[in-house]
């Protein structure tokens, strides 16, 4: 059986450009309830910690730099079939093939600057959620 919960950041380039609302909006429109929120920065080593998924990629550096370039925020949300609902909602990494009115599609910048993260199984969705959240942070 799917689990109920995804972890999401809104990357920084998106909270720069102040889409911080709207995709809250659009992530609630969609029926996803919010468990957990928090703005924060992450440090380069703590970007690298939670994608060492990719590691060994040649893109690892530029993510790592990116994602601690400036502030993010960082949710769990809770939806039946959470981790598969909330991919489909994003859409695909690069926005140019993302569907329409997908998040990515409406407010990445690129691949590379993609606007949001989104677990891609239960099992990183705890470990994420873990990274980012106590349990008394939790409701
Ligand atoms: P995320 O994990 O951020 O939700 P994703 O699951 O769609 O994105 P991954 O394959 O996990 O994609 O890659 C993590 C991030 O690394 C992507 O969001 C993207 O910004 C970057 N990335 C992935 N592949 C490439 C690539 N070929 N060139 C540059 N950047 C890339
Ligand atoms: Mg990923």
């Amino acid at each position: 059986m799917n689990g109920n919960q995804t972890l999401t950041m809104i990357k920084p380039v998106a909270v720069e450009r102040n889409y911080v609302g709207s995709i809250i909006q659009k992530i609630t429109d969609s029926g996803f309830k919010i468990c957990a929120i928090k703005m924060t920065q992450l440090t380069k080593d703590q970007a690298g910690v939670f994608y060492a998924v990719h590691k060994d990629k040649p893109f690892y550096e530029d993510l790592t730099t990116f994602m601690s370039s400036g502030t993010i925020v960082a949710m769990i949300l809770e939806k039946e079939n959470a981790v598969d609902d909330f991919r489909k909602l994003i859409g695909a990494t690069d926005p140019v093939d993302a569907e329409e009115g997908t998040i990515r599609k409406l407010y990445a910048e690129s691949k590379s600057h993609n606007a949001v993260h989104g677990s891609d199984s239960d099992e990183n969705a705890q470990i994420e959620s873990d990274f980012f959240f106590s349990k008394i942070e939790r409701y």
